[in-house]
């Protein structure tokens, strides 16, 4: 029997304001149990929210990045439920009108494009966090502490279509959306801090079922490869159960990383009646024009369009585009090496970007910002693979020298001072393909022959006769023309 699996993300972006949604106490992370904790935070009697205008700005940004529509107005309401780490027995969030609606996010799950419909982003506060772990109560027995300095922190929570198909395409929206709220700057992305987690509903139907089937919904996921392991999990879990003659039960569950499984946390018949109505100390969220276009105007190049210019302006394939739009600080980096490169050179530019370099700063775990290797020290050698001082293969030394740092990361001095150029004196090649041609004489028969092989083996033998250094175009081009012409 043939299984698709059905995945809709919730997810759950940190902005990066300086203070709180509805107070004016720090966001930052880190800080002393409860020394970012103001009287709004702690819901102390008498307290009213003011709407930081900041995390508006946020969501806006959020809205036109996803080609969404952002609400001219939309309502704060209050999600009321009980418990310890939310003083005010309610958080302030959105339910039916909330400021951004549809939109979508396209992205590559390996080398196939994929677009995934949002239903909405909207605006939240964060709870605090419960600490169990090396507090006592008076009596001296263990205890649960309360720490409110996250409490109030502003979340945008992104909400997909049941649109994903796999795993794999899953966790490629998680870190596409990633990429785009960490490219836009509305969010520092740091998921072991908890400012990007997701919430997975999965469920399972019979291929070619056109009715959804009953999901589960795994909460706080934060890391890629939980996120396609509880998933994974999750839908094989249903799948057995189904074929087992079981039912699946709408729940909330949690993953387990260490036992790399989901647990049962809620079912449906004790889930929260939250009742949410709208919230009477905060007035409609009204959203001119004009301030959407005046956030439009601040905005940096969007991945989407810079992805479109390099297709067309710098003849990239999709593919190419998509992965060096993936982070600005890598397009920004492929950019200045292509600018200083001839303008047809902009695919060698990114076979470096996303080849050498890549893999090296993944090798040495460094992000492009920390690259030992600049942009513009990049393009020196790409240049000297362009006019033919050295080639490809020799230049992948030329890079690993330039990695180590030496002679400051000159390509040039690299290349002199370990005797790397190329050799491309038509004279000099010309003598080596005589004598090649002169000693292999057995090959030079099987091209005749009609052996089209013979004629690499011939190249291959130049190039040993050249210690690797002759231009292998240069060598192509005279044996060619010494055996055809
Ligand atoms: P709630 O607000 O109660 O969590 P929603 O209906 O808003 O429920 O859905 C939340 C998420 O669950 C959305 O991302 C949606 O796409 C996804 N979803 C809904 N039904 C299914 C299903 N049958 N299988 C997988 N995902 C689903
Ligand atoms: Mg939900």
């Amino acid at each position: 029997m043939e299984w698709e699996i059905v995945i809709g993300l919730e997810t759950h972006a940190q902005l990066s304001t300086a203070s709180k949604i509805f107070s004016d106490s720090s966001t930052a992370y880190g800080a002393e149990p409860n020394t970012q904790a103001s009287a709004a935070d702690m819901a102390l009697p008498g307290v009213l929210p003011v709407m930081n205008r900041a995390a508006v700005e946020c969501a806006i940004q959020f809205g036109l990045a996803v080609d969404g529509h952002v609400a001219p107005a939309s309502t704060l309401a209050r999600k009321n439920y009980f418990y310890p780490d939310l003083p005010k027995n309610y958080q302030i969030s959105q339910f039916d009108e909330p400021v951004v609606e549809g939109g979508s996010l396209t992205f590559f799950v390996g080398e196939t494009e994929s677009t995934v419909a949002l239903t909405r982003a909207h605006l939240e506060e964060d709870a605090g966090k419960s600490i169990h772990e090396n507090i006592t109560g008076p009596n001296g027995n263990p205890a649960t502490g309360i720490d409110l300095n996250r409490a109030g922190t502003p979340l945008l929570e992104i909400v997909t279509e049941p649109d994903m198909r796999s795993a794999a395409e899953a966790v490629a929206y998680a870190r596409a959306l990633h990429a785009l709220v960490v490219w836009l700057g509305i969010c520092d992305g740091n998921m072991q801090e908890g400012s990007f987690r997701c919430d997975a509903n999965v469920s399972v139907r019979r291929k070619g079922d056109t009715s959804l089937g009953t999901r589960t919904e795994i909460k706080n996921v934060n890391s890629f490869r939980f996120l396609e392991r509880a998933i994974l999990y999750e839908a094989h879990r249903q799948i057995e159960l189904i074929e087992d003659g079981g039912t699946v039960e709408q729940e909330t569950r949690l993953y387990d990383a260490d036992a790399d499984e989901t647990r049962s946390m809620r079912t449906k018949q004790d889930a929260h009646d939250y009742r949410y109505f709208p919230d009477p100390d905060l007035p409609v969220l009204t959203i001119a024009p004009e301030w959407i276009e005046q956030v439009r105007a601040s905005m940096p190049e969007l991945p989407a369009a810079r992805r479109q210019r390099f297709e067309t302006a710098l003849g990239l394939t999709a593919y190419d585009a998509s992965q060096l739009t993936m982070q600005r600080a890598t397009a920004e980096y492929f950019e200045a090496v292509a600018q200083a490169l001839p303008a047809d050179q902009a695919k060698l530019a990114a076979n470096w970007v996303l080849g050498e370099l890549a893999a090296a700063l993944n090798r040495a775990e460094l992000d492009i910002g920390h690259s030992p290797v600049s942009a513009p020290q990049l393009a020196a050698l790409i240049n000297r693979i362009v006019d033919g001082t050295v080639s490809n293969k020799m230049a992948r030394e030329v890079f690993g020298a330039m990695w180590e740092g030496e002679h400051g990361a000159d390509a040039d001095a690299i290349i002199e001072a370990r005797g790397l150029k190329q050799i491309s004196d038509s004279g000099a090649i010309e003598a080596m393909v005589d004598q090649v041609l002169a000693e292999h004489t057995a090959i030079v028969e099987q091209y005749r022959a009609g052996k089209d092989k013979a004629f690499n083996s011939l190249v291959g033998q130049v190039m040993r006769a050249a210690r690797g250094k002759a231009n292998p175009q240069q060598v192509t081009d005279m044996l060619r023309q010494k055996l055809d012409g």
